[in-house]
């Protein structure tokens, strides 16, 4: 066993900015130095010497004074909101989203353009074009920008420059990422369900474990482990959509059979039909029979998938995408068909349905920058 180094006095010192940082935005609120300090049970003169390096940082605001009766008025501290932010840009095989969002995870810009991908250096020179465009137009200080967050659907390999799979995409065999380079900020370029899952997961600070599944066209999902994205050995981890749930049915997108994703795909409920996911879930109210049957069995699958996941992992398991917002109505009925499929724990109380939006994946492709951003403080 090897003993623990002291720590650096450098060290010592970054960590205490970090608590001092991490308790001010826990709270959002002003809050006057006595308050922090009995929090933090950190003396004085070492938290004025932290909030004075915030400060200099620009992360703190020490301006405003309480409204006391009487005497000296105390000096209030304050985290700023927008001291820092970082972009998100969320790609698919049609159209393009963007999204600043601040360090207290608030969408302070959004935009949405119809662009059909190609994994080129002349659309990468658009995208780049764009995110200047909406910095300008949003008027956004690029000082303040940490980076932008690129996320698409597919398999991205270790080195963050590789699409290893991303049939929705027409990758299908590894290639070089060609489309970032001309982007000239810090770059990182992630799989959509893991950014989708991360942003929840960091709204959630009780939430240490997790597991995500993304209910869209594409089925995907993302771990939180102990406060940590697990990603896999070679960044595959939590690909649920590929579970295998009837060997020999259904083709899948990835060639196999039988996958998750070739039954619970919003395209079962919407492209398959002709209609759309609105269309299906008002005709499934008005009784229509087609929507019955094939919502039962989509009802029937997910149910098998997501005890699947959680017989594995032992933790909540959030269900996000776009059929998420449908399934409230269904919680009885869904838990009810786990607590019967999972006779070890009997149990179905681990369900999270997550509210998400369409901005869902470009704000948590962004929250991975302020994550690091905050971590490294
Ligand atoms: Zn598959």
């Amino acid at each position: 066993m090897c003993a623990h180094k002291p720590l650096s006095t450098v060290e010592v010192r970054r960590q205490n900015r970090n608590r001092v940082y991490r308790q001010l935005t826990s709270l959002w609120e002003p809050i006057t130095k006595q308050e922090l300090a009995a929090r933090l049970s950190m003396s004085l003169p070492t938290l004025s010497q932290n909030l004075n390096e915030l400060a200099e940082m620009g992360l703190i605001d020490r301006s405003v004074t309480t409204s006391s009766t009487g005497g000296r008025r105390p000096r209030l501290i304050q985290p700023l909101a927008d001291a820092r932010f970082a972009v998100g840009a969320e790609v698919t095989s049609s159209d393009l989203r963007m999204a600043a969002v601040n360090l207290r995870q608030e969408t302070v810009a959004y935009q949405k353009w119809d662009l059909p991908f190609s994994n080129t250096e002349a659309y990468g020179t658009e995208l780049a074009q764009r995110i200047e465009r909406f910095l300008d137009e949003n008027r956004l200080d690029r000082e303040k920008l940490l980076g932008v967050g690129v996320t698409l659907p597919g398999i991205i390999g270790p080195d963050q420059s590789t699409i290893e799979y991303a049939p929705t995409m027409g990758v299908h065999t590894s290639v070089s990422c060609r489309f970032t380079r001309a982007i000239p900020y810090p770059t990182r370029l992630d799989n959509d369900a893991n950014c989708g899952g991360f942003g929840e997961w960091w709204n959630r600070p009780a939430q240490q474990s997790m597991a995500y599944l993304s209910l869209s066209r594409g089925v995907g999902g993302a771990l939180l482990v102990e406060g940590e994205l697990y990603d896999g050995v070679s960044h595959r981890a939590a690909e649920f959509g590929h579970l295998c749930l009837h060997p020999g049915g259904r083709l899948c997108e990835c060639g196999r059979q039988g996958c998750l994703e070739a039954y619970c795909s919003s395209a079962r409920l919407s492209d398959d039909l002709g209609i759309s996911l609105e269309t299906f879930f008002q005709r499934l109210d008005q009784g229509d029979e087609q929507c019955r049957s094939v919502w039962h069995n989509y009802l029937e699958d997910l149910a098998t998938g997501v005890t699947t996941i959680h017989t594995i992992l032992d933790c909540p398991v959030m269900i996000g995408g776009s059929v998420s917002q449908f399934l409230p109505p269904f919680r009885t009925q869904l838990e009810s068909r786990i607590r019967e499929l999972d006779p070890l724990s009997g149990q179905a109380d681990f369900l999270i349905f997550c509210p998400g939006s369409s901005r869902s994946v470009c704000i948590g492709a962004a929250t991975r920058f302020l994550y690091d951003f905050v971590s490294r403080l």
